[in-house]
């Protein structure tokens, strides 16, 4: 069958010409020519239309001969279960794919992305899909290290910079996601009152990372498992504009007495 453009393909378009040529006899002399003409042009027109499906299928056979027909003993290991290290929180930008951006073979880490990589605070109502996802990775997989990763240009971190002082939100549920970062909002606000709002941004995307980290410590099988030296939790920011990649430690000075 040809390709689909908005759900129409050029099988369908002929079959339809075809139908109205066969109801009316008229039309066959002048249509003939015609027909073929449409075809040549939707078949060349359709050549050079991005084809979702034809990119989905080529990419997963490039996949499958160059890396998984080329690893068997990785992808043999894989088929009977997982034991990544990491734990990872990525924006869902395009640009940041940690798997990409780190060069994390399969199997190596446990990825969350969402708007602004925030990590919400322990919430088994409003954020269970986040709380899901921690929760499997430290108690059943026992990742050994969670790395929240922010990154430049973070149009999360830029709406989170930009909404109004009365907390007013345009939209369904961005702004309600991203205001899991107002804490580092008021802190740059306060610590970079002169900066200007790119610059304010920036130091935000670094902050919020720091956000998360601390929300993290609200989940108790988090919290437990810090405190017996089992997990470590890591901040990162990936700048795409520099080529760049900062990592570091969160000391949070937190004793067995806290839990
Ligand atoms: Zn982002």
């Amino acid at each position: 069958m040809a390709a689909a453009t908005n759900g129409y393909t050029i099988d369908d378009a002929i079959d339809g010409l075809k139908k109205l040529l066969s109801e009316n006899n008229d039309l066959q002399a002048v249509a003939a020519s015609k027909i073929k003409l449409l075809t040549a042009e939707l078949k060349g027109a359709d050549a050079d239309a991005f084809n979702p499906v034809e990119r989905i299928r080529d990419g997963f056979a490039r996949f499958k001969k160059e890396k998984y027909e080329a690893n068997p003993t990785l992808y043999g290991q894989l088929a009977t279960g997982q034991s990544p290290k990491f734990l990872v929180f990525a924006c869902s930008d395009s640009r940041v794919c940690p798997s990409h951006i780190l060069d994390f073979q399969p199997g190596e880490a446990f990825v969350v992305r969402n708007i602004a990589n925030m990590v919400p605070p322990y919430d088994t109502v409003k954020h269970s899909g986040a709380g899901a996802a921690i929760e499997y990775a430290v108690v059943h997989l026992k990742v050994e290290n969670i790395v929240v990763i922010g990154h430049s240009c973070c149009g999360g971190i830029k709406g989170l910079m930009s909404i109004p002082e009365d907390g007013s939100t345009a939209s369904d549920f961005i702004e309600q996601w991203v205001k899991i970062g107002l804490p580092a909002k008021s802190k740059v606000r306060t610590d970079f009152s002169d900066m200007d709002h790119s610059d304010l941004c920036t130091k935000c995307e670094k902050e919020a990372v720091n956000v998360s980290l601390g929300n993290l410590l609200t989940y108790p099988f988090v919290r437990e498992a810090v405190v017996n030296k089992k997990l470590s939790l890591k901040g990162g920011h990936y700048d795409f504009v520099k080529g760049a990649f900062d990592l570091w430690n969160l000391d949070f000075g937190i004793s067995a007495s806290l839990l």
